[in-house]
């Protein structure tokens, strides 16, 4: 097993690692901006570093600073969490090269599956489904791009390939439009991303975000860990996800699954990951892959019973799956709230101290948070302050739980969406399950 890593992350999920390398008799090394000195995981980590001021830009995300924390802690490995530097290629090099284990794929995988064509291409070269599309970036002969828009059929969305975090898309509806959204999203792609190659999709009108969870190591073993549904989504960031997704069958779990964890196989994936689709009409529709630990991991946790940074963890170290596919089984149902520091009306961001903080517990509750009362949310880093996971024995049963965490839940001092997901936990259209990516900016514009 590994000796020590070092945390290249804050909040919850920093303290989530150290949590899971505690277990498995790892030391850590915290590094934390000037502003994170009082992170919990800071405090309870062996070592801690300093690695800049405030600004991601000067800390989290200074790749020399990170990699120079692993040199004078003679640490071995680096976990880089989510978020910040855990999918740039360059960063998991430079920790390669400098005789460090990345806890997460391949340097050459994450930037294979971080460039959406080329990720694409290798899903469907390995049999995963993939929306119909323009098969590869658009060239600029507009008789050609017309062409493919009339083959794929209005509505399309122009993508940039190396589009994230919600931005670079363009919905056209319709032949007039098209020129033109593609020569804007190019020049958007260019000044955002430093790339301006685009592809055309299908443009699905009301589908369900539906993702798969797998587990790879470097001898070749990839499993899937079933779906997760994250269709309840503001501006494109997920508030509330799931596991298992309301009406997906046995039968349709173990195919889509499969083909994910043979794509892992396909391409030498390492580690945890996921393959996102949008899910229509029973259809799944891959539009992307994440190459590290998500944000939603805990409800697959909580109804497969395995630990998944512990794994990471473990197949880092080099060490075989300790799991076949047919060990993995899904039971019953698991929720997450994300609660986010901010207003639940407006959602401006709402930092500052806390005067009180009282945590919900009992049977099925588990809170992933790195908040205590006197702890200051600094106005730095993302709203991201507890995620609140329930599990029941089915759906009913784990939102009825999740209803009362949230009544038992007290953070004062600072606003948070508490009272939103309250509401949703009573809202009818939730409680039914299976709505659409669409679903709750419709409700809050009513
Ligand atoms: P990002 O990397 O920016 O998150 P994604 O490719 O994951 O981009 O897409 C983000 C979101 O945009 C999806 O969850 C979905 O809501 C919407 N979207 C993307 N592609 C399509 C599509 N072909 N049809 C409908 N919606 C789409």
């Amino acid at each position: 097993m590994l000796d020590k890593i070092v945390i290249a992350n804050r909040g919850e999920i920093a303290l989530r690692i150290l949590r899971a390398c505690r277990e498995l008799g790892i030391r850590t090394v915290a590094v934390h901006s000037s502003a994170d000195r009082d992170l919990k995981h800071v405090r309870l980590a062996d070592e801690s570093v300093c690695i800049g001021p405030p600004p991601s830009m000067d800390s989290y995300l200074n790749i020399p600073a990170v990699v120079s924390a692993a040199e004078v802690t003679d640490a071995q490995a680096v976990h880089p969490g989510y978020g910040f530097l855990a999918e740039n290629a360059d960063f998991a090099e430079r920790v390669e090269q400098s005789g460090f284990i990345f806890v997460g794929p391949r340097s050459e995988t994450i930037r294979l599956m971080g460039d959406k064509v080329s990720a694409i291409a290798a899903m469907k070269a390995a049999g995963v489904p993939c929306v119909p599309g323009s098969d590869g970036p658009l060239g600029d002969d507009d008789e050609e791009n017309l062409r493919i828009s009339r083959a794929i059929g209005f509505p399309v969305i122009i993508k940039a390939s190396g589009g994230g975090g919600g931005r670079g898309m363009r919905v056209v509806h319709s032949e007039a439009g098209l020129l033109n959204a593609i020569s804007l999203t190019r020049a958007e792609a260019a000044a955002a991303f430093g790339n301006d190659q685009v592809y055309m999709e299908k443009y699905l009108q009301n589908p369900r975000h539906v993702e798969i969870q797998v587990l790879a190591d470097e001898h070749g073993n990839a499993i899937h860990l079933g779906e997760r549904d994250c269709s309840m989504q503001r501006r494109h960031q997920k508030v509330i996800e799931e596991a298992p997704a309301p009406g997906i069958d046995a039968e349709t779990r173990r195919f889509i699954g499969e083909r994910c964890a043979a794509a892992c196989r396909d391409i030498g994936y390492r580690g945890a990951g996921t393959f996102e689709f949008l899910y229509e009409d029973g259809e799944f529709f891959f539009i992307e892959m994440n190459t590290r630990v998500q944000v939603e991991h805990p409800v697959t946790e909580m109804v497969t019973g395995i630990d998944l940074v512990v794994e990471q963890l473990r197949v880092a170290a080099g060490e075989p799956l300790r799991y076949r596919q047919e060990d993995i089984e899904v039971r019953g149902h698991a929720v997450e709230c994300r609660i986010n520091a901010e207003d639940p009306r407006s959602f401006l961001p709402s930092p500052g101290l806390i005067s009180l903080y009282h945590s919900p517990g009992g049977p099925g509750i588990r809170v992933d948070s790195h908040i205590y009362t006197g702890y200051t949310v600094p106005p730095y880093y993302d709203s991201l302050i507890a995620k609140v996971i329930a599990w029941g024995e089915d759906r009913p049963s784990a939102v009825a739980r999740m209803a009362t965490a949230l009544d038992e839940l007290v953070i004062e001092g600072i606003k948070t969406n508490v009272p939103l997901h309250r509401d949703l936990m009573l809202d009818a259209g939730f409680q039914g399950g299976g709505t659409n990516i669409h679903y709750l900016e419709k409700l809050l514009k009513a």
